[in-house]
């Protein structure tokens, strides 16, 4: 039987959706049991909400003042010195998981399976390669633990209406001190986040100007959607580099996705493969974004996109 630990996302207060999604992967292992871990300096809220995710047994939690923030170097040592019994380790392939869980990994002396799309066997996984053109089957040794990140965007949330046992767990390791939170600088925004958004607007290099990427945020509040952006608008500093959307940026799966003055290089397409339905406004009609459109706009986004806003305000 497989006992599935996964490493629980939050902000502190609220679980990150990732985590439903990151469940359904574990129970897409035979046999699985599937417990959650809260770490965190107030567990009981994020517990609550972790308990309520349908096929967890168990959440476990870790209540210390050093895991406030999410440091890698603090979370890390912990979840290792709980880690022994479990024989999968997952954690979201989100920027949280994808910092942490190597980590975890190199603790544990294991490799990591990074972005599983499915499941083929206990040990046995499908990941997408080459910037998403290819997916491979990875084979993991069974005789040693799995330490593994769930591409988020392959994956369903888990429904609600458990009510798993939540326990505190001792895990009294020495922690690191040359690592230290010092502060977080952030964008306030009230849009909703890229990585969950049911719907994401997103700016390429076409919108020229920080000051001309507001078209974008426009548009994104009218519909009340999150935003996003190509690498190169976010490497011209017109907008921040959290927005950026693709193979280096964020893998995201909205119902709608509406690129604007994006040409659809592949290291951006990487990052919407699983995106809903996609909208593409570009004033070259021979860009690659219109192959893999389902509606096209050819046109001047300057045009275009103020008329659109006016008319859903
Ligand atoms: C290792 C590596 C990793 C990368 N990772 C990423 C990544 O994660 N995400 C990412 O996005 N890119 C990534 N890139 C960069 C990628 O290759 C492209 O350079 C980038 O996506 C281009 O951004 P863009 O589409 O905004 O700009 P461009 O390619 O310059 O396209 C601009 C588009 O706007 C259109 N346009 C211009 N003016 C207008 C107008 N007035 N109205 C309408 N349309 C207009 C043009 O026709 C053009 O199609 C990566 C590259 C490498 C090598």
């Amino acid at each position: 039987m497989a006992k599935v630990l996964i490493i629980a996302e939050h902000d502190g207060s609220v679980l990150n959706p990732s985590i439903a999604k990151c469940v359904t992967c574990a129970a897409a292992i035979d046999n699985a049991e599937i417990e959650v871990l809260v770490l965190a300096a107030s567990t009981a809220e994020i517990a609550a909400q972790a308990a309520e995710i349908s096929s967890v047994s168990r959440v476990l939690t870790i209540e210390r003042a050093e895991n406030a923030n999410p440091v890698t170097a603090i979370l890390a040592p912990q979840i290792a010195a709980v880690a022994g019994d479990y024989s999968h380790i997952l954690g979201p392939s989100t920027t949280y998981g994808k910092d942490l869980m190597p980590h975890v990994a190199a603790l544990l002396g294991v490799n990591q399976v990074s972005d599983i799309m499915s499941v083929e066997g206990s040990h046995t996984f499908r990941r997408p390669v080459y910037a998403g053109n290819a997916v491979v089957s990875v084979a993991a040794p069974e005789d040693s633990q799995l330490v593994a990140t769930v591409r988020v965007a392959s994956w369903q949330a888990a429904s609600g209406g458990n009510s798993a046992p939540v326990e505190a767990v001792d895990a009294t390791v020495e922690l690191p001190s040359h690592t230290r939170y010092i502060g977080l600088e952030s964008a306030a925004s009230d849009r909703p986040d890229l990585q969950t958004a049911a719907k994401v607007v997103a700016g390429g290099r076409a919108l020229g100007s920080e000051e001309q990427f507001e078209l974008i945020y426009k548009l994104a509040d009218a519909l009340g959607a999150g935003v996003g952006a190509s690498r190169a608008a976010v490497d011209a500093g017109y907008c921040p580099n959290e927005l950026q959307v693709g193979q280096t940026g964020k893998i995201i799966a909205p119902d709608l996705y509406i690129a604007i003055g994006i040409s659809g290089a592949i290291q951006h397409l990487t990052g919407i493969k699983d995106a809903g339905t996609i909208v593409a406004i570009n004033k070259d009609e021979e860009a690659p974004i219109f192959e893999v459109a389902d509606i096209g706009l050819v046109g001047d986004l300057f045009s275009i996109v103020p008329k659109l806003t006016s008319a859903l305000s």
